[in-house]
């Protein structure tokens, strides 16, 4: 990855391993991220583990959840591996009953499980629509229903931060699917910051610019390496980083974050906002993914 070019006045991110946030900001605090075992859930859970949180990695597969937990142990701090899947709400219960068994009431939510895979609307079968919004809008909504009702049947504040994608509002070429299921999490991420406020719940999104990763699907990544270079088509000229994500999302969750509710925080370096008058020349997604004609 380039670095951030150093400018006059203005200096660098820090390194990984860093926190703008006190050593111990999260001493007592459960926190749940699903798909905290790859990718960018992987690096959110570092970074609440790293401020003393105890953190439950949650998703369905074996390698991924012991990737998670051995990732969390090795910074000295306490992990627990839920296999879950959050379409089904039964799941998710069991998932929130072992979490509050082993650390306590889950005080922080991630939503960061999704799922993803290029394909053209018109080549898109019911099944992959609905397998996609049903892992990235209806798991995100199970697991924050289950989070809420606990919470309000406890009469205790809690924190969710979700993860969205920039084309929520642009719409997503290629990404049909993912794009109209990201654009219902950044909604509920507004319904449900007005609905459960007055009981202390936070619900916030998190959006992420390209940050790549190794654990990002041959699909996905195929997808990214057919385009030119990452780097410099950024207005940053740099792809993110992934701790800049949990940089992120600790600060929502922390206690200087208290009074943010209801907010989409972008953490791509204004990447999404680069439109022109003359955008590059149009090419159709069966083109751009290398395929031939619709054939019906
Ligand atoms: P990733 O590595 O593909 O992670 C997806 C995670 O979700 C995996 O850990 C997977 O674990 C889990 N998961 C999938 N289906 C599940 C289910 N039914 N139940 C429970 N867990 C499930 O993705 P990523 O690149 O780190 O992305 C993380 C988040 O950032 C996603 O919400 C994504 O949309 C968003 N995002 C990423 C980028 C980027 O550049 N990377 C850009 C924009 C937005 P199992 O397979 O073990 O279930």
């Amino acid at each position: 990855m380039a670095a951030t070019p150093d400018l006059p006045g203005i200096p660098s991110p820090p390194p990984p391993g860093e926190s703008a946030l006190r050593a111990g900001t999260f001493d007592g605090t459960c926190v749940v991220v699903t798909g905290g075992g790859t990718g960018l859930g992987k690096a959110i859970a570092l970074e609440f583990a790293r401020l003393g949180a105890d953190v439950v990695v949650a998703s369905r597969k074996e390698e991924h959840l012991d990737a998670g937990r051995r990732a969390i142990e090795e910074l000295g701090a306490r992990a627990l591996a839920v296999a879950c899947d959050i379409r089904e709400a039964d799941s998710v219960a069991a998932l929130f009953d072992q979490a509050s068994e082993a650390f306590g009431m889950p005080g922080v939510l991630v939503n960061n499980a999704a799922a993803n895979f290029p394909v053209p609307a018109e080549d898109m079968s019911p099944n992959a629509w609905r397998t996609v919004v049903d892992i990235t809008l209806t798991g995100t909504f199970l697991c924050a229903r289950e989070f809420g009702r606990r919470h309000l049947a406890a009469g205790t504040p809690g924190s969710i931060v979700n993860v969205g994608a920039s084309y929520a509002w642009t719409g997503g070429p290629g990404f049909a699917h993912s794009a109209a299921a990201k654009a219902g999490v950044v909604n509920l991420t507004q319904t449900l910051a007005v609905e459960w406020g007055p009981y202390g719940i936070q619900v916030n999104c998190l959006v992420p610019g390209l940050m790549p990763h190794e654990d990002m699907t041959g699909d996905i990544r195929s997808n990214l390496d057919r385009t030119h270079d990452k780097d410099a088509c950024q207005p940053a000229l740099r792809v993110g980083e992934r701790q800049e994500l949990g940089w992120a999302a600790t600060f929502l969750a922390s206690p200087y974050g208290r009074f943010i509710s209801g907010h989409t925080l972008v953490v791509d370096g204004a990447n999404w906002h680069r439109r022109s008058l003359t955008n590059p020349t149009v090419v159709p997604v069966r083109e751009q993914m290398g395929l031939g004609p619709f054939e019906g």
